[in-house]
């Protein structure tokens, strides 16, 4: 617990420095999935203020409790208040019309794992926002050249690249695309300090490292499940303390979204050819019954409401 505090009195500290440099301040995410109810409360709890923009009422109100349960999960890590979780959750406004990020500095797009869904909101974008608003995807696979080449702004397109539980992981991969400009690799390294994340430069390439080093060892417990050589339960257990994972490879994929971590994988395989990419039947199957994980309550695992494994 010591440390934790020490922790957030350094992001504090941090923080302080650069909003001196007073430039990004009104942020828009586009998406509020796992990603994007994350990255809304990593940047909210920061101190600065964010827009979300979702496809429907309906699922902006699915997402609304779900991050409100996340920062109470956090109010007892971090030992901070419930006042401080009212400020928190008064920086986040919520929407469902693109036409509300028109005034922002930087617009994170957090949608689904597909390119031509991405492609149209980009574009969208393009033709809202002022010419010096900073684009960032969120994607784990797909090209940032060719979704940059989408919009009359190449050059202010980066990949922000979070990893799942934001809030919690310290990393971002900040992924160039052919076009982005050194000025929006500064700026954005700057907003990732910003938001107590360390930010690692990657070229642009399929699963950048992450999801390239990780896909491979998700699909493998999955074949090692469907060969019938262990459980679920004791495959996530052997991973866990025989290499000192936090979580195993098949509770992390439920974490993930089943979906995502298949698009991924489709992509993968699909771009570099190899037949490590290739995604386990069991994920297709599970998939086709929409049984996506966490997020719907199955997936290699049941759930209850507070999103823990039920025995
Ligand atoms: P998700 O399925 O949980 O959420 C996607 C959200 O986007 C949904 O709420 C959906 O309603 C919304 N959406 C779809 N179309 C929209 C539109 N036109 N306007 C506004 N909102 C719209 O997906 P996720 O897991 O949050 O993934 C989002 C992105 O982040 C993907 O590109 C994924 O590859 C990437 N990513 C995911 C993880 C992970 O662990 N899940 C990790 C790193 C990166």
């Amino acid at each position: 617990m010591l440390d934790e505090k020490i922790k957030l009195e350094d992001l504090l500290e941090k923080r302080k420095d650069i909003d001196e440099t007073g430039y990004i301040n009104t942020i828009a995410i586009v998406g509020a999935g796992i990603m994007g109810q994350g990255i809304a409360q990593t940047i909210a709890s920061s101190g600065i203020e964010v827009i979300i923009v979702e496809k429907s009422k309906s699922q902006m109100e699915k997402a609304q409790p779900i991050l409100s349960a996340s920062i109470d999960r956090d109010i007892k890590r971090w030992s901070i208040t419930k006042s401080e979780k009212k400020a928190i959750l008064s920086r986040i406004k919520w929407d469902t019309s693109l036409d509300k990020i028109k005034d922002c500095d930087l617009i994170i797009e957090a949608v689904d794992e597909d390119f031509e869904l991405k492609k149209n909101i980009f574009q969208k974008l393009d033709s809202l926002a002022s010419k010096d608003t900073i684009f960032i995807s969120n994607t784990s696979t797909l090209s940032l050249t060719k979704i940059a080449e989408s919009t009359s702004r190449p050059d202010k397109v980066i990949g922000m690249h979070f990893l799942n539980p934001v809030p919690k992981i310290p990393l971002v991969e900040l992924v160039k695309c052919l076009h982005t400009s050194n000025d929006t690799v500064e700026k954005v390294k700057a907003f990732a300090a910003r938001i107590g994340k360390t930010p690692v430069e990657v070229y642009e390439y399929p699963g950048f490292v992450t999801t390239r080093a990780i896909v491979p060892l998700l699909n493998e417990a999955m074949y090692i499940l469907m060969e019938g050589v262990a459980t679920a339960k004791d495959i996530d257990t052997a991973m866990k303390l025989g290499y000192n994972f936090a979580n195993g490879p098949l509770e992390m994929a439920d974490s993930m979204g089943l979906d995502e971590v298949l698009a991924w994988m489709e992509t993968l395989w699909k771009t570099l050819g190899e037949p490590r990419y290739r995604a386990c039947p069991i994920l297709r199957k599970l998939v086709r019954e929409r049984k996506l994980g966490k997020k719907t309550g199955e997936g290699f695992y049941k759930y209850d409401d507070h999103g823990n494994i039920k025995d």
